[in-house]
């Protein structure tokens, strides 16, 4: 028993989809596919969000939009056959949610819609796949993933969902199961959503329980690269790395897989696979435990949009810890992620993610106790198994704003 997660990319066009057919087909055993909203189509569903919860009237065109990508991908998968009936239903049941009046809870709001995208994606494909003579069984999975309801960032109930799953995917009847990876639902049955690129967890969550030999998380990269080959020249392939290794590498920036997705896999002793949908039977990235030491070359990670801010206080008193809880207290509340701390005497170093929070807010309300000077459009470096000729060429090469070292980590705040 497997599972495979197919991410937005693998399925972005009638010609993807078909790809991820070729590979689920190839695939003899039982196997559950997790699969994400088509291409880009969560970014769009977030326009959308924010155009009903605002009553802007650029909503109708972005609804639109959504509908006819989708339409053109089941024109060319279902030709004369149409539309199949669930997937209409699906479309009838966005717009009419569409149609009524948002409540005040964005974030519910949020949720509610944001499912459409992964539920319409797995719909299409469950379908084509039956048509094709691939029969398999299409599975909501919020009847079986339980969480809180802390809306878009959901903490899964873990005994529950394992009692749910376990009931859900028998594999008596049916070999295959097409399910949705991201979304979730409260035990109100609202509908909840792990986080964006949550999917990879999702497939994580269900392989976990199902005590799979192994999830495959399907990429348009080869595996794991020492570097992000569009930002960097002289990239490696990494083939193995340890779960350890995968935590670290995804929490410090690498996008590669979402940095839940190790922790369950871990517990259980899985091995998670991270291939290339591309070129299928290359082996890929494999994480699992290594009991024997490997060499890593150095490891790149650029996490992008990084702010760095520096607060001292008015009075020119000394950072304590109650400073240092208060600020990130308060930055979590607005949900900014730290990303890097340093601290001197007098100033606190925050290196925080900024990509689309308003910061002119954040600094209003700081600026009552603390002085503050900022820089934005940095990058954070993060180098696993630094060399000293790699940090000496950063050095040179680099405008550095902030460093810190450990035995195995360097990182580095620099400008974009
Ligand atoms: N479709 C969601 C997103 O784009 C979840 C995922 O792809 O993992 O964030
Ligand atoms: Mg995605």
């Amino acid at each position: 028993m497997k599972v495979f997660k197919f991410g937005g990319a693998s399925v972005k066009d009638a010609a993807a989809v078909e790809n991820v057919f070729q590979i689920i087909k190839s695939e003899t055993g039982k196997l559950v596919v997790v699969i994400s909203a088509m291409g880009k189509s969560t970014d769009l569903l977030e326009t959308l969000i924010k155009a009903y919860y605002n009553k802007t009237s650029e909503k109708p065109a972005i609804f639109k939009a959504f509908k006819d990508y989708h339409i053109e991908i089941i024109e060319t998968l279902f030709g004369e056959k149409g539309m199949p009936q669930p997937v209409y239903e699906l479309f009838n049941e966005l717009e009419h949610k569409l149609a009524t009046r948002p409540s005040y809870d964005y974030n519910f709001e949020y949720d509610q819609i944001i499912c459409f995208g992964e539920l319409i994606s797995t719909r299409i494909i469950s379908d084509y796949l039956n048509a094709a003579g691939h029969p398999n069984k299409w599975i909501d999975v919020r009847t079986c993933l339980k969480t809180d309801d802390t809306f878009r960032d959901a903490k899964v109930d873990w005994e529950w969902t394992e009692e749910l799953i376990l009931e859900e995917f028998t594999f008596q009847e049916d070999q295959l199961y097409i399910t949705q990876g991201f979304i979730g639902s409260t035990s109100a049955n609202l509908t909840t959503t792990l986080g964006r690129e949550g999917s990879d967890f999702t497939a994580a969550i269900i392989g976990s329980l199902l005590m799979v030999e192994s999830v495959s998380i399907w990429k348009d990269v080869p595996g794991i690269l020492s570097a992000d080959p569009k930002k960097m020249a002289d990239t490696v392939m990494i083939n193995e790395l340890s779960y350890k290794e995968a935590v670290e590498m995804t929490h410090s920036g690498a996008k590669v897989i979402h940095p839940k997705t190790m922790q369950p896999l871990h517990n259980k002793g899985i091995p998670l696979l991270v291939k290339s949908f591309v070129v299928p039977q290359n082996p890929g990235t494999v994480i699992h435990k290594i009991d024997h030491k490997i060499e890593l070359p150095p490891i790149f990670i650029l996490k992008e949009n990084q702010v760095l801010i520096t607060l001292s206080a008015k009075d020119f008193s000394i950072i304590s810890i109650v400073d240092i809880e208060r600020v990130v207290n308060f930055l979590m509340e607005k949900l900014i992620k730290v990303t890097l701390m340093q601290q001197s005497a007098i100033d606190l170093n925050i290196v925080a993610d900024a990509s689309d929070e308003n910061l002119e807010e954040i600094f209003g309300e700081l600026s009552t106790q603390y002085n503050i000077r900022y820089n934005t459009g940095l990058t954070l470096v993060t180098i696993r198994h630094y060399t000293e000729e790699v940090l000496d060429w950063m050095v040179k090469e680099k405008d550095i704003y902030l460093e810190q070292h450990s035995r195995l980590t360097a990182r580095m705040l620099v400008k974009e």
